[in-house]
């Protein structure tokens, strides 16, 4: 089968013929109809996040189970599903504790799972490698949806809707009538905004680099898009009494935005971290400045969410016309077109492109 391949970082993507096992006992394969390109996916190939190659991209998708392995009893052929790249494993000590997200054993970046036509061994993106024909996982990274929710629309809630609408109702508690900032306005970001609003927060102020995000954060429900820069802290204070946003919420992952977030904030307000960022990326505060702010700094993990009973929900929002991740998806391609996405969303352009193999 085809699939988008990494050969190493800063290397070119190319659309490369691998060879997946079977599914084994407990696995299923799914033949993927619709897949997100994610920031994430880019952190593997820019070199922000150490990963081995070659790598299958991909980890937001959906699609249709096609064959199952032995002892498989959470679907059958014919199901709809969509991918969950951190199975919890129900067992651990977070698990148990009913914070899934956290769980020790899931989301490892990298998989070893089939081989390149070469011969080579391959890995996948997040045990899934999504940005591809067919995927092979274990039962428990599939999640059942139902047969009428357009398979684009699915796949985006295996991570830029889930990661927002939970960063915003689970992480964060946005309530309403609050106020809230969200910095950066890619896939996730604008799902952050949309999430907000619905939450009943106002001012939903939206912040961007590219000027060319506001229409598309008008549309996602932003109140007001302001521009990052030099006087991101004032614009947000004159729209907030003075004080500064109850909310805000960070969808880069660079220790910049994060500062930035940390000031848009008001005295005692919530920061919330919803980008992956490096290791090495220093996000630098005065111990005076954490004393006298008051304020809360925490990170979002995959929206703090149980995929396997927020997925069907979200699903059900959708068809009810509660939710409508559309707008998130500003391009659509074939597999041939992903390493493109890539390079868009490199420069900052438009939100989410949605691959169909
Ligand atoms: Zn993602
Ligand atoms: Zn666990």
């Amino acid at each position: 089968m085809r699939a988008l391949v990494a050969r190493g970082a800063g290397q070119p993507l190319a659309v490369e013929d691998v060879e997946l096992p079977a599914p084994g006992p407990g696995e299923v394969r799914v033949r993927v109809r619709a897949a997100g390109v994610c920031h994430s996916d880019l952190s593997m190939v820019n070199g922000t996040l150490a990963a081995p190659y070659p790598l299958v991209l991909g980890h937001e998708a959906a699609g249709e189970v096609v064959e199952v392995g032995a002892g498989v009893d959470r679907v059958r052929p014919g199901a709809h599903v969509v991918l969950n790249w951190a199975p919890p494993c129900r067992r651990c000590w977070y698990c148990g504790r009913g914070e899934p997200w956290l769980c020790e054993r899931a989301g490892s970046p990298a998989t070893a799972r089939g081989r390149t036509s070469a011969g080579e061994a391959l890995h996948v993106t997040l045990g899934l490698g999504a940005l591809a024909e067919e995927v092979v996982v274990p039962q428990e990274a599939v999640i059942g949806v139902p047969a009428e929710l357009p398979f684009a629309t699915a796949a985006l809630l295996g991570c830029a809707v889930l990661t927002g609408v939970g960063a915003v109702r689970r992480t964060a508690r946005v309530a309403p009538g609050e106020s809230v900032a969200v910095i950066g306005l890619g896939g996730v970001g604008l799902s952050v905004v949309a999430a907000a609003r619905a939450a009943g927060a106002d001012p939903v102020l939206a912040v961007d680099v590219s000027p060319a995000k506001a229409a598309l954060a008008a549309a996602a429900g932003a109140t007001d898009f302001l521009l990052a820069d030099d006087a991101l802290s004032r614009a947000v204070r004159d729209r907030t009494g003075g004080r500064g946003v109850d909310h805000a919420l960070e969808c880069v992952g660079r220790g910049v935005t994060i500062r930035a977030a940390w000031r848009a904030a008001r005295r005692g307000g919530q920061v919330t971290v919803v980008g992956m960022g490096a290791r090495d990326d220093v996000v630098q505060l005065s111990a005076l400045d954490i004393f006298h702010s008051a304020r809360t700094l925490r990170s979002s993990v995959y929206g703090s969410s149980d995929p396997d009973r927020d997925v069907p929900e979200l699903a059900r929002a959708v068809l009810d016309g509660r939710l409508d991740p559309a707008a998130l998806i500003t391009d659509r391609t074939g597999l041939d077109g992903a390493a493109a996405a890539f390079d868009r969303m490199a420069r900052g352009e438009g939100a989410r492109t949605v691959v169909l193999p």
